[in-house]
């Protein structure tokens, strides 16, 4: 098929759910990508922070090749080595002490979310059922996650939504404060907001909202489905500010492109689950573990975090550096390899200018240019990348 006829077929045969971009990517290596034209791309949006060790990583392929050959699927119905391997190294390197596998960001929540409100069942009373989220949050598209979410672009036309789910905005721990009462049983937020806008947290913000949920005696869970895995430069975003979680989840970036999801917990938290209380049938296949084995090997071994960290200061740099000479800029933000650019104009103009000269990014929200790479990106691929940033500004100011 020719690429104008996958195109049409695409748009004939597949639910209606995606605004994409008429291009079609049929193959990667590192942060390059290639579409069915032939045209070349620098990849500045990693399969939205999923790709963090590039396309076709040698040791990912290895992997997944060694793996397929020895045992892809059996169930949770017995143990599976590289499953446990895999909550092994999570646990020794987090606050956590047991790792539930599923196989994406909003069945990580899914069970972040019945896990808290086991616990408070469990521990305090049954009408402690109320979570707290933030606007401007993403937790993901299930009932439960997308009430948590509390987008009205998201939930609008799914009513009725799930109850037991309050927002406050973000950033603000007096709101929290006021919000949190006798029906309380967890703050849910992500570290740094990610499909929210690239949204950073005053540095009381997390050490505060830990003391709010002590005192008040909630949970504390994190979202880290997005900036978990060496995103904002540390192996978990929470590291940045000193404090723990109760329950931390994860996915994109996980397995380096294979679904995976995780939930994090510490012991005593954890101990609510037990056989029967929750399931998956994909959840940690002996494949996409023996992968994300890799993956996360890979980014131990090789201090991809670090790497991220000084590749992401640079790059805010440079970014910051734009702001000055654009008007069109307002404000650069973000940590690590997790930065958005916040513009005057419809970001997704920015977005389609630099896709016609090579360079893939994303929105998040309609006026910030997200920019999320492989973590292996290098100092001269930023350069080229704030090359055709800098000529699309130029191109939408005229
Ligand atoms: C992407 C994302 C999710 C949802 O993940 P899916 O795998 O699409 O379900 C949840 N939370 C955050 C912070 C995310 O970035």
């Amino acid at each position: 098929m020719t690429t104008q006829e996958l195109i049409a077929a695409s748009a004939k045969y597949l639910a209606n759910t995606y605004a994409r971009f008429p291009i079609v990517l049929v193959r990667g290596k590192g942060i390059h990508l290639w579409d069915s034209d032939g045209k070349e791309y620098l990849d500045f949006v990693g399969g939205i922070a999923v790709d963090a060790l590039g396309h076709c990583h040698p040791r990912m392929v290895e992997a997944i090749r060694a793996q397929a050959e020895t045992l892809i699927h059996v169930s949770n119905l017995y143990h599976i080595e590289p499953q446990i391997r895999l909550a092994q190294l999570l646990c020794e390197h987090s606050f956590a002490d047991r790792a539930f596998f599923c196989n994406s960001g909003a069945e990580a929540n899914e069970a972040a979310i019945k896990l808290a409100r086991k616990y408070a069942k469990d521990h305090w009373s049954t009408d402690r059922v109320e979570i707290i989220t933030m606007q401007h949050a993403f937790h993901g598209r299930t009932l439960a996650t997308v009430t948590a979410t509390g987008n009205p672009k998201y939930t609008h036309g799914f009513e009725p939504l799930m109850p037991g789910f309050k927002q406050v905005p973000y950033n603000d721990l007096r709101a929290v404060e006021r919000a949190i009462d006798s029906r309380t049983c967890a703050i849910l937020v992500e570290p740094v907001q990610g499909e929210g806008g690239v949204n950073v947290p005053r540095d009381d913000y997390l050490p505060g909202l830990r003391r709010l949920a002590d005192e008040a005696g909630v949970l504390l869970i994190l979202d880290e489905v997005q900036t978990g895995m060496g995103r904002t430069g540390k192996l978990f975003a929470y590291e940045h500010w000193g404090v723990e979680p109760d329950i931390l989840t994860l996915a994109k970036a996980l397995a380096g492109g294979v679904p995976m999801g995780a939930m994090l917990a510490r012991e005593a938290v954890a101990a609510s689950f037990v056989p029967g209380t929750h399931a998956s049938t994909f959840g940690g296949t002996p494949f996409v573990s023996a992968i994300a084995l890799a993956v996360v090997r890979t980014m131990l071994e090789e201090d991809i975090p670090g790497h991220a960290a000084r590749v992401g200061k640079y790059f805010l740099g440079r970014l910051n550096a734009l702001k000055g000479a654009h008007p069109v800029v307002k404000t650069v933000r973000g940590l690590g390899l997790i930065l958005g650019m916040e513009v005057t104009v419809p970001a997704r103009a920015i977005v389609a200018a630099c896709m016609e000269r090579g360079l893939l990014l994303l929105t998040a929200g309609d006026n910030v240019v997200r920019f999320v790479p492989p973590l292996v990106v290098t100092e001269t691929e930023v350069n080229r990348a704030v090359e055709i940033v800098e000529a699309a500004l130029k191109g939408v100011a005229a």
